[in-house]
């Protein structure tokens, strides 16, 4: 781990407490339920912490990315689920409204969701189109002072909760990223916003998500974000620090699964004496502990190297790619080492299994993240670290 600044350190063990407090001991009933866990989102709105990387002014806290890192860790400890909505309200949700949106948008929309009073999503993905983001057929047309949109989005994060989205759509017909444009969408002031499926998932099942169907929704002028194109150029401004979020959530959950193996262990009788004193489980132990280690400086040297302005771009995909699937790996050997318990529901651990999974595939996927950081190969240079 990097060394923290003192306040830095006061913030972590604050989050810590809130969570063993307040998130852990609901985690599983959270999950069963299935519901967006509202109560605790807006408590986080009231501790100010879905503002933790937007300015005072808004009602934010004007944090590091290092201090959002250790926000992220500790509640992905307590609940993957609460984690992914409270990441999604404080970074995609609201950040192009903050970056791109007029003051009075800001006013209406991102004052309300830091405190936690509005839901807010990002809409990109849709049925046909993934990682491939040039696929996206959704379609804005100017009709004279406002634009008309028309498409289906998928796999949206709160979408059955959201009161605000930002929809990625192509202002032209054309194949291909440059006519892509986002669009602010308010779900109660423009008819035509219709909630699709709600998918039912095996991971993070109290982070709901779900299809947003655009049926001609008029939508002003003023609420196209940034310009008619550039919409990839405008996500890739926030990519990085999406990525090393993941890997905060990954670092979290992966900690929570081997607190919990640990403690199995030592308890677990086994031929004579505690499973973890079989050397089969120990190397487990020390393979998962020095995993979680790497991931954690990955992600703290990436989230440090961002507050002092340098360029992160492969960082951020390598602590992504190795954090998320160090949580895969740690939470899967936590599954084995608990055995049949393992796949108990009433043990936290399959908790931890399942949510694994959803760290995979946002921010990019491994497969992703390996073209991205292959790209960055400097074969001349040899050694790829400056
Ligand atoms: C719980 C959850 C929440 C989500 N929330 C949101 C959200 O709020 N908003 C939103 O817009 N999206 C969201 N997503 C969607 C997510 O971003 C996409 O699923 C992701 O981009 C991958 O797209 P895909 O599933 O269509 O996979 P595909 O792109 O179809 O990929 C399928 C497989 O092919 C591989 N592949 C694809 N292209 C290449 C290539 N060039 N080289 C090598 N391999 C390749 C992939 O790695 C993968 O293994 C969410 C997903 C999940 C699971």
């Amino acid at each position: 781990m990097i060394a923290l600044t003192p306040e830095q350190d006061q913030f972590r063990r604050t989050v810590a407490r809130f969570v063993d407090a307040e998130v852990a001991p609901v985690a599983d009933a959270l999950d069963e339920r299935a519901e967006f866990p509202r109560a605790l989102f807006q408590r986080l709105g009231a501790l100010g912490w879905l503002g933790l990387r937007y300015p005072e002014a808004y009602g934010g806290a004007d944090a590091d990315m290092v201090t959002y890192c250790l926000f992220a860790e500790e509640l992905a400890r307590g609940s993957l689920s609460l984690a992914a909505a409270a990441a999604m309200q404080s970074l995609m949700g609201t950040y192009f409204v903050y970056k791109y949106g007029s003051d009075d948008l800001r006013q209406r929309y991102l004052v309300p969701a830091l405190r936690g009073d509005l839901v807010a999503t990002f809409a990109l993905t849709e049925p046909d189109a993934g990682s491939d983001v040039a696929g996206i057929t959704t379609r804005a047309e100017r009709r004279g002072d406002r634009w008309v949109l028309r498409g289906g989005k998928t796999w949206v994060t709160n979408a059955p909760v959201a009161d605000v989205l930002t929809v990625a759509a192509k202002t032209s017909g054309e194949r291909g990223l440059r006519s892509i444009a986002l669009f602010l969408l308010d779900r109660a002031a423009m008819p035509g916003i219709r909630l699709g499926k709600k998918i039912d998932k095996m991971a993070v099942r109290a982070s709901e998500t779900g299809e947003i169907l655009l049926e001609d929704v008029e939508v002003p002028e003023t609420h196209l974000l940034g310009g008619e194109t550039g919409g990839v150029e405008k996500i890739g401004t926030i990519l990085a620090e999406i990525r090393v979020m993941t890997a905060a959530l990954s670092v979290g959950l992966a900690r929570a699964a081997y607190e919990t193996a640990l403690g199995y262990s030592r308890q677990r009788v086994a031929f004579g004496k505690p499973i973890g004193e079989h050397q089969a489980i120990g190397f487990k132990l020390a393979d998962m502990l020095t995993s979680i280690h790497a991931a954690t400086l990955m992600t703290y040297q990436a989230a440090a190297r961002l507050d002092a302005g340098r360029p992160i771009g492969r960082e951020a995909a390598m602590a992504k790619l190795f954090a998320s699937e160090t949580a895969v790996r740690v939470t899967d050997e936590a599954a084995r080492i608990h055995a049949s318990y393992g796949l108990a529901m009433e043990y936290p651990v399959q908790r931890y299994f399942r949510d694994a999974r959803f760290l995979l595939p946002g921010g990019g996927t491994s497969e992703i993240l390996r073209v991205i950081i292959g790209r960055e190969l400097d074969w001349d240079r040899g050694a790829a670290f400056a």
